[in-house]
């Protein structure tokens, strides 16, 4: 690694040694900007500020459950990189939260907003509360202590949250009525992901899904290729996986599996239009378990306590969480005929995996890339939003595919330019990159 590289790594290290996922986001984009600032010595330095978020908030956040027990919970925002444009990036409602995945997070999202081509920083936060078996009034308490807090540190042209894991349409009106209430003004353009009754945006709960599957396609255009005919992989049963799931029927694919924590259901026939709408209404009303898709549909079957991967096809979308295809995953995708990744969730593949795809030269599109539909689509509700304007589903979609067109020939260029054609993950880290860089040098040391 060039030294000024290396350095910047070992810093943060020894600042936060308790922060492995961030630690790992930074290596892995690192990685790339060593290519880059060999060739560019003159990006080195910005590597020591861009790794040391701007601002972090830690707060309590208490609350009374059904039984008037107080249960308190710890909030969370980081934001991260105001160079392009305000803060932005989802809220996440997981017990996993710690102040390591909210970095690793905001992280992430700086250089996907500015792959985006839109003006928006990088920001997340979020909360170790478990939605999971709380009633809505439960969520709608904790929704309002939250806001509470978080209120004094956002704004449309501060910081503008939206969900994430656990946050869905929900928790973003309970959160947007608060903040409403605390702010005695009507800033819609605070929060995104919101309803359509007040604000949100046609399409942008499909967005993240949808574009992952557009971003696959223009993988696999690129090599004269498409989704159709494709026998494909999903994890994942939330809003990012249903939408992928929906996009990749349109597209001519075939989608054979799902999964939640509890484990993976594997559906031959494919999950198609009808069965979708079931899965959703399971998940985002009824909030079940995918073992009851299983008890339905006759032909289906629920596998527990174990992930997809060793299902042979030839296509896999990881979309449920970090971490989630290991080393042996990969190989697994690789011996049963995979083609390629396309990455709906935020680093689903460890480093080891990522080398496996490379070493059998699989198409691989990573989370940053692929999954930057959902934070584009946001910033054109903000767009809504202040033009006080509502755009067409059609209108919306065809921004949204462009979008996904734009991010990979950017990713595709940006390899290139490091001599490493292919290989869009370093192409989308630098291409994200020497945007935000550029505007850091521009603003001076600040
Ligand atoms: P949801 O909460 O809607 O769904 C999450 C899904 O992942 C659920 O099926 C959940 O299962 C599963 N899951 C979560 N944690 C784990 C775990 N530790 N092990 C196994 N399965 C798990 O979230 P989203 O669909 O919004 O987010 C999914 C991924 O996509 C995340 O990585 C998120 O950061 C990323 N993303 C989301 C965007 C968005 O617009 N929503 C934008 C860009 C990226 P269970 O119900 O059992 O917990």
């Amino acid at each position: 690694m060039q030294r000024a590289v290396e350095e910047t790594y070992q810093q943060v290290l020894r600042r936060d040694p308790d922060q492995p996922e961030f630690h790992q986001a930074l290596l892995e984009v690192l990685r790339s900007l060593d290519l880059l600032v060999e060739r560019e010595p003159d990006y080195a330095a910005v590597l020591s500020r861009i790794v040391e978020p701007e601002r972090v908030i830690m707060f309590r956040v208490p609350w009374q459950d059904r039984d008037d027990n107080i249960r308190v919970n710890r909030g969370f925002r980081t934001q991260f990189n105001s160079a392009i444009g305000p803060y932005k990036g989802g809220l996440r409602f997981h017990p996993s939260v710690n102040l390591s995945v909210i970095k690793f997070l905001a992280f992430e999202q700086i250089l996907k907003n500015s792959l985006t081509g839109l003006p928006i920083g990088g920001g997340k936060g979020g909360s170790d509360f478990d939605p999971k078996g709380k009633t809505d009034s439960e969520v709608m308490r904790f929704c309002q202590s939250f806001m509470t807090e978080l209120a004094h540190h956002i704004g449309p042209n501060t910081d503008i949250p939206a969900g994430d894991i656990g946050v869905g349409a929900r928790e973003i009106g309970y959160l947007f009525g608060q903040f409403k209430r605390l702010r005695k003004a009507y800033e819609a353009g605070v929060l995104t992901g919101k309803g359509l009754s007040y604000g949100g945006s046609l399409i942008r709960p499909e967005a993240t899904g949808y574009g992952c599957a557009y971003f696959a396609e223009e993988m696999l255009k690129s090599r004269g290729d498409s989704l159709d005919g494709k026998k494909v992989l999903v994890s994942g049963s939330g809003n990012v996986a249903q939408f992928c799931i929906e996009k990749v029927n349109a597209l001519g694919g075939r989608c054979i599996t799902m999964s939640d924590s509890s484990g993976y259901v594997l559906d031959e026939d494919g999950i198609d239009t009808e069965k979708c709408e079931f899965l959703m209404a399971l998940k985002n009303e009824r909030r079940g378990r995918v073992s009851e898709y299983a008890d339905k549909f006759k032909g289906a079957k629920f596998v527990p306590n174990a992930k997809p991967w060793g299902i042979a096809a030839d296509f896999a979308f990881p979309c449920a969480t970090q971490n989630e295809v290991d080393a042996e995953d990969a190989a697994s995708l690789v011996k049963n005929g995979c083609r390629g990744v396309c990455e709906g969730a935020n680093m689903p593949s460890t480093p080891e995996a990522v080398e496996v795809y490379n070493e059998h030269r699989l198409m691989f599109g990573p989370g940053k890339a692929a999954n930057a539909g959902g934070g584009a689509t946001s910033a054109l509700e903000m767009s809504q939003n202040s033009q006080r304007m509502m755009w067409s589903r059609e209108d919306v979609d065809a921004r949204l595919r462009k979008i996904m067109t734009n991010i990979h020939e950017a990713a595709v260029q940006a390899a290139e330019r490091v001599g490493m054609p292919d290989n869009l993950l370093h192409g989308a880290n630098i291409a994200g990159f020497t945007k935000v860089a550029d505007a850091m040098m521009s603003h001076g040391i600040v």
